[in-house]
C-alpha cells in the first residue's frame, strides 16, 4: 500500500496516517483497497479505512485533537472566520478550501470539534436520518445519502453501511474534514462580535486570546444550549447534552450501573434517543451487563402517546422499537418498562435518597411523582445562542435578512444588513416554507426535521459559493 498524500496535509496528520498504517496494516489494507475504487484520492481512501478500524480511528482522532488545542497562536486578521466546529463549519470550510485553496479560521469553544454528534466520546445514539439516498430530487442534498458533508473529502456514508449510522460515524468525518480544510482552534469560545465602523472589518472577541479581525464571519453555532427550566442542582438531574457526555464516556464499561428508576422529560428526538439508550436499544449499551445494569422503570414525562399503538402512530419507523416497552391497548396486565406520563415537569426536588419531580397537568393541577428517581434527564429543547454574540438578542432579531439563492430557489442563510456576517444551519432558523412542505411532506409531518442535515447542508455550501463569487 503506498499513499500519495495531498501536498498541504498538516504534518501532525501525516504522522498520524503513517502510524495508523504501521500499527493496523492488516485491517486497513482490504478496506483501503475497496475504498480506492470510489474515493477521490489515496488519502481519502486511507482516511475512510482508518474510520472503520476503531484503533486506527482513535489514534487519528487523538492527533486531530492535539493539533487543534490551545495554546496556539491565533492569526489577528483573516479572510474568513467560522464560529463553531460542527457539521456546518465542516461544509463551509470544505467548500471554501476547494474553491479558493485558503483554509478559514474555525473557533470552537469545546476542546474537540464535531458539534452535537461528538458530545459523546463513543457511539451513543443512532441518527434519525437514513444513510441511504431518499430519492427526492427536490430535497437539497438528496442526490446521494441524506447525511452529506457537502464538498467534504471524507463522507459519513464511507464509515459504514448501517441504515441508521451512529453519532460517531457522523462526528469523525466532520472532524477530519475540518482538520484538512480549516485552521482550527479548540477550547476557545467566541464571546462577542463588534460590528465594523465605516468600511472596517468585523471584530471577533475570543475567550483568552486577542480579538481577530475578519472580512467575513459565519455563525455556525447549531441548535444552541439545552433548556434547563425546572431543573434543580443535583448531580442526578441532567440535560440531554450531559447525558451524552456521561454515558458516552469511553472508560466506563457499565454506564447503566445503579440506575433502576429513571425519569425522562420531553418526548422529541433527544428524549427518544435517551429512552432507546436506557432500554438497551442504543449502540453502546451492549457493554453494560444486562442482568445487573438494568433500568427497571422509565417514566416518560410529556409523552402524549400513552400506548404502544399511539406511540407507533405518532413516530417515524426509526423509533418504533421503543413501543415494545409501552402499555398496550386492551392488555392491562402487560408488563411494561416505559410509563408515559402527560404533563410538564416544572420542578425537581431531592428526597428519600433520590429525586422526585413535580408536574403541571393540562387542567392546571400540580402533582408530585409517585416514584423517587435515580436519574432525571431533561430533553426539553435548546435555546439559540447565536444572536447573543451581538448584544441583547432582541436588538438583532429582525436585523438579519434572508439570503436567496437562485440555483436552489431557496433562502440559504441569514445575513446582517450591510455587514459580512452570516448565520448558517439550524442557528439561521429558516422557516419551513409552504413550497418545501409540498416538495418534502415529511417536513410538515415531523417538525424536528427542520434542523436536519438534509435540509441545510446544500444551503450552507451554496452560501459559500456566493460569497466566493461575490454574489451576495
Ligand atoms: C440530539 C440531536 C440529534 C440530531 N440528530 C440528527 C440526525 O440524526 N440527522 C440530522 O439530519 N440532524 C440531526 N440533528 C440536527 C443537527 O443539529 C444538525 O443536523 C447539525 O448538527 C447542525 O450542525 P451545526 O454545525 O449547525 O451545529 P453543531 O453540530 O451543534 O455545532 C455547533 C458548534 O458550535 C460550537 N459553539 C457554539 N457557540 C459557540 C461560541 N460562542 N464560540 C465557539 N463555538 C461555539 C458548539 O460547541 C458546537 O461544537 C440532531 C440534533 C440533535 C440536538
Amino acid at each position: 500500500m503506498s499513499i500519495n498524500v495531498v501536498s498541504d496535509l498538516p504534518q501532525e496528520l501525516q504522522l498520524a496516517l503513517n502510524r495508523a498504517q504501521e500499527t493496523n496494516l492488516r485491517q486497513l489494507t482490504p478496506l483501503y483497497n475497496r475504498m480506492e475504487e470510489f474515493a477521490e484520492n489515496d488519502v481519502v481512501s486511507l482516511l475512510a479505512a482508518i474510520g472503520q478500524v476503531p484503533e486506527a480511528r482513535e489514534l487519528f482522532d487523538v492527533a486531530i485533537t492535539e493539533m487543534q488545542e490551545v495554546p496556539r497562536p491565533v492569526a489577528n486578521r483573516v479572510e474568513l472566520l467560522i464560529i463553531g466546529g460542527g457539521l456546518h463549519a465542516a461544509i463551509f470550510a470544505s467548500t471554501y478550501y476547494r474553491l479558493t485553496g485558503v483554509k478559514p479560521l474555525v473557533i470552537e469553544e469545546r476542546d474537540r470539534t464535531g458539534g452535537i454528534f461528538d458530545l459523546a466520546e463513543r457511539e451513543t445514539f443512532f441518527l434519525n436520518s437514513r444513510n441511504r439516498r431518499e430519492g427526492n430530487a427536490l430535497v437539497p442534498g438528496t442526490e446521494g445519502p441524506l447525511n452529506t458533508i457537502v464538498n467534504g473529502y471524507l463522507q459519513p456514508s464511507m464509515m459504514s453501511g448501517l441504515e441508521y449510522q451512529t453519532n460517531v460515524d457522523m462526528a469523525f468525518p466532520i472532524r477530519v474534514n475540518l482538520a484538512l480544510c480549516a485552521d482550527v482552534i479548540t477550547g476557545m469560545p467566541v464571546t462577542s462580535l463588534d460590528l465594523p465602523i465605516a468600511d472596517g472589518d468585523l471584530i471577533v472577541n475570543l475567550g483568552e486570546a486577542a480579538p481577530v479581525e475578519a472580512d467575513n464571519v459565519i455563525i455556525a453555532t447549531g441548535v444552541g444550549e439545552p433548556k434547563t427550566e425546572g431543573m434543580t442542582a443535583d448531580r442526578r438531574v441532567i440535560t440531554f447534552n450531559e447525558f451524552l457526555q456521561r454515558f458516552g464516556f469511553r472508560d466506563d464499561p457499565f454506564p447503566l450501573q445503579g440506575l433502576n428508576r429513571v425519569a425522562v422529560v420531553g418526548a422529541k428526538d433527544s428524549g427518544n434517543v435517551v429512552v432507546e439508550y436506557l432500554l438497551g436499544q442504543g449502540p453502546t449499551t451492549a457493554s453494560s451487563v444486562a442482568a445487573l445494569d438494568y433500568v427497571e422503570r422509565i417514566d416518560w414525562y410529556d409523552q402524549k402517546a400513552l400506548t404502544k399503538e399511539a406511540f407507533e402512530d405518532a413516530n417515524r419507523s426509526r423509533y418504533k422499537g421503543i413501543g415494545r416497552y409501552m402499555p398496550r391497548v386492551g392488555q392491562d396486565d402487560y408488563y411494561y418498562r416505559v410509563q408515559p406520563i402527560p404533563g410538564k415537569v416544572i420542578q425537581t426536588f431531592t428526597e428519600d435518597g433520590g429525586v422526585r419531580v413535580r408536574t403541571q397537568l393540562e387542567s392546571g393541577e400540580f402533582k408530585n411523582s409517585e416514584l423517587v428517581y435515580d436519574l432525571v434527564v431533561f430533553c426539553i429543547g435548546f435555546n439559540d445562542q447565536a444572536n447573543q454574540l451581538l448584544g441583547p438578542p432582541e436588538d438583532f432579531e429582525d436585523a438579519f435578512q434572508d439570503v436567496f439563492n437562485s440555483d436552489l430557489k431557496l433562502v440559504v442563510a441569514k445575513k446582517l444588513e450591510g455587514v459580512n456576517l452570516y448565520k448558517v444551519g439550524p442557528c439561521a432558523d429558516l422557516q419551513v416554507t409552504d413550497q418545501e412542505r409540498i416538495d418534502t411532506p415529511v417536513l410538515g409531518q415531523i417538525p424536528e426535521n427542520s434542523a436536519a442535515v438534509f435540509r441545510y447542508a446544500d444551503r450552507t455550501a451554496k452560501l459559500c459559493e456566493m460569497i466566493v463569487t461575490g454574489d451576495v
